[in-house]
């Protein structure tokens, strides 16, 4: 490895297991995803069997339990698989994110014998989980959310829409919030259903602007039926259970938006030491130079910030603001470090013969997922001043 150039991130880790974890998520990383990554975004493929590579590899439950086949680590540690995952390509970044955001009701709220029942095939068992809230006319209000379950004896059927599923038509397992009361956060409930359930359907995916290769649809439920067993917490605390879960999620794209960002700068460093105008490499000229530094700079920060909320997580803090604001920040931050990627390396940046332009398309959708960035401001702000119109 050379003195200069990006190499690897130097991170700091706990323990030798996290150590040694980082090297083989690296390897994996170099070897099965990243040389796929451009061929697959451009046609649309979603890299179905990366994930039963990732869940054989311990990978797609490492926040969680091992009692319950998760790997036990701490998200300071899960965070930055995560980015290193993200670098290599988005789609399975954010794979891992939602995934690991579906499994978080069952996780945290469910009870023994539903964690014993299903979590182990849901961490370790190769199934691929979606997490379904958002609705065609509930989306930053997702409170108002009017997919219904209404009781059938023992059983619940479920009937509506949900909007914007990532895995939605591909996922094994789906988690679902949907109305069992009144209108309000009140009135909404938490269940875990299977893929296969009769009744549940996806539309074909949206055609998007990047991270073609990670399907995003609407899923029908139309009268599924599931078994009361299926219910997560209590009747009316799923909107609870699912606001906990993005606490967590938030983090997880934040992560992802570092390792779309470190990819892009990675790559406008090697472009600029090799590209030469006016008979100089680009990497000499100081306006450009500058602009590697603030991108740098704003990389690590974006960096701390979301390590910061995570170790706060694992030590059992209230983490709900620094998780937004590790949100906000680092996807404002990827939005704008890929962009000056995509101007460092002039036309070619341009093209789709680079990679620059796909981080930059990515970036974009990490400023609106799980909570756009005006909703993250308003978390933030009501963390700052407590909730408006008192
Ligand atoms: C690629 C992708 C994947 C996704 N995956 C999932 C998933 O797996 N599961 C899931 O449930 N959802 C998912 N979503 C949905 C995502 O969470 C929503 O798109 C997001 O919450 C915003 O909702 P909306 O699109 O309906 O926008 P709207 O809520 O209609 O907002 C439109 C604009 O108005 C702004 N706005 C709205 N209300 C306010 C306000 N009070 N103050 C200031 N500004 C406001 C928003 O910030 C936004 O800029 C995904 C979305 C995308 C694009």
């Amino acid at each position: 490895m050379t003195e200069y150039g990006p190499g690897p991130v130097d991170r700091r880790l706990p323990t030798d297991e996290a150590r040694q974890l980082m090297t083989l998520v690296r390897d994996l990383a170099a070897r099965e995803i990243a040389p796929r990554a451009a061929a697959e975004e451009a046609a649309g493929h979603f890299p179905r069997e990366l994930f039963t590579l990732l869940s054989e590899s311990g990978l797609l439950g490492l926040a969680y339990a091992e009692e319950f086949g998760g790997g036990g680590q701490p998200y300071e540690v899960y965070l930055q698989v995560l980015e290193e995952l993200a670098a290599a390509r988005l789609t399975v970044g954010l794979g891992v994110s939602v995934h690991t955001l579906s499994c978080h009701a069952l996780a945290a709220y469910g009870t023994k014998e539903q964690r014993a029942e299903h979590l182990p095939a849901m961490l370790g068992g190769g199934l691929l989980g979606a997490y379904c809230l958002s609705e065609p006319v509930a989306g930053s209000d997702a409170a108002s959310l009017t997919t219904r379950a209404t009781r059938a004896g023992g059983d619940w059927v479920l009937d509506g829409t949900k909007a914007w599923t990532t895995h939605g038509g591909v996922a094994d397992f789906y988690t679902v919030l949907a109305r069992t009361g009144g209108a309000g956060a009140h009135g909404i409930t938490a269940f875990l259903v299977p893929g296969d359930a009769e009744g549940l359907s996806a539309a074909p995916p949206e055609r998007k602007m990047g991270m073609k290769g990670s399907p995003t649809a609407q899923v029908h439920f139309d009268g599924v039926r599931i078994g009361d067993a299926r219910r997560i917490g209590e009747e009316g605390q799923g909107f609870a259970i699912a606001l906990a879960a993005l606490d967590s999620g938030r983090l997880g794209i934040a992560a992802c938006a570092v390792g779309v960002a470190q990819a892009a700068l990675n790559e406008a460093l090697a472009y600029m030491t090799t590209r030469r105008q006016f008979g100089r490499p680009l990497a000499d000229f100081q306006g450009l130079r500058f602009m590697l530094a603030d991108m740098a700079t704003q990389l690590a920060a974006g960096r701390s910030l979301y390590l910061t909320a995570a170790r706060l997580r694992d030590e059992g803090r209230p983490f709900t603001k620094e998780a937004a604001m590790a949100k906000l920040f680092c996807t404002d931050m990827a939005m704008r470090v890929t962009t000056d990627a995509v101007q460092l390396l002039g036309g070619y940046g341009y093209t789709a013969d680079f990679p620059a332009e796909r981080y930059m398309r990515e970036a974009k959708a990490l400023q609106i997922v799980e909570g756009t960035n005006q909703i993250q401001r308003m978390v933030i702000a009501r963390q700052l001043t407590g909730p408006e119109g008192r």
